[in-house]
Order: C-alpha cells, then structure tokens, then sequence
C-alpha cells in the first residue's frame, strides 16, 4: 500500500467527486490527469472517479479546469485538521 507522510494512503480521504449532474463529458478533467483516476464512460457521457486513492493529495487541478464546477474536494480546513490528528499518531 502506498503511503502519504507516512500514512497508508486509503487512510486518506483525498480524491474528487463528480457532480454527475453538472459533468458535460468534456474531458478536460480526464485529459490532465495521468493518474488513471478518472474515467470517461461512453455510455452515459460522463466522467466518474475510478480510482480514487491514486490522486495527489492536496492536488485540485482537475477541479480548477471543469467548466461547469462539477469536480469537488474535501473541505480544506476539516482535511488539515484529519491530517494533523492522524500525523499525531505516526511513529517518528
Ligand atoms: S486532483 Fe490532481 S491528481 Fe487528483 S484527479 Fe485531479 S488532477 Fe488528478
Ligand atoms: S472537466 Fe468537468 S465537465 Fe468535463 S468531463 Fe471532467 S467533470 Fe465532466
């Protein structure tokens, strides 16, 4: 398993989430990120997030490059606080 500051990355709620009512299909979310993270799936004309755990935590560029908004992140200020209180209880 792959690990973030020394915690096993699943452990870590950072991935997007598709609004699947704003998604369009344009793929510009998709033709950015080369983490296999997203897929575009034919039948509805939609992205949708395949494998979560391998995006970059803390990275939102897929976001910022979605016309229509439809990509969002975890709250920032919860998710460092998550973090904080999970690094706590990693062995140095
Ligand atoms: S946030 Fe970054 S790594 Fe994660 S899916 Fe979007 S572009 Fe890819
Ligand atoms: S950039 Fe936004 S609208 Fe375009 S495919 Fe990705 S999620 Fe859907």
């Amino acid at each position: 398993m792959k690990e973030w500051r020394g915690i096993p990355r699943e452990e870590i709620p950072w991935f997007p989430s598709i609004d699947a009512e704003k998604c369009i299909g344009c793929k510009a979310c998709i033709e950015f990120c080369k983490n296999d993270v997203l897929e575009y799936v034919e039948a509805t004309v939609k992205t949708v997030v395949k494998h979560p755990y391998n995006c970059v935590v803390e990275c939102r560029t897929c976001s910022r490059l979605c016309p229509t908004e439809a990509i969002s992140f975890p709250d920032e200020k919860e998710f460092a606080s998550f973090i904080k209180e999970k690094l706590s209880g990693v062995p140095r």
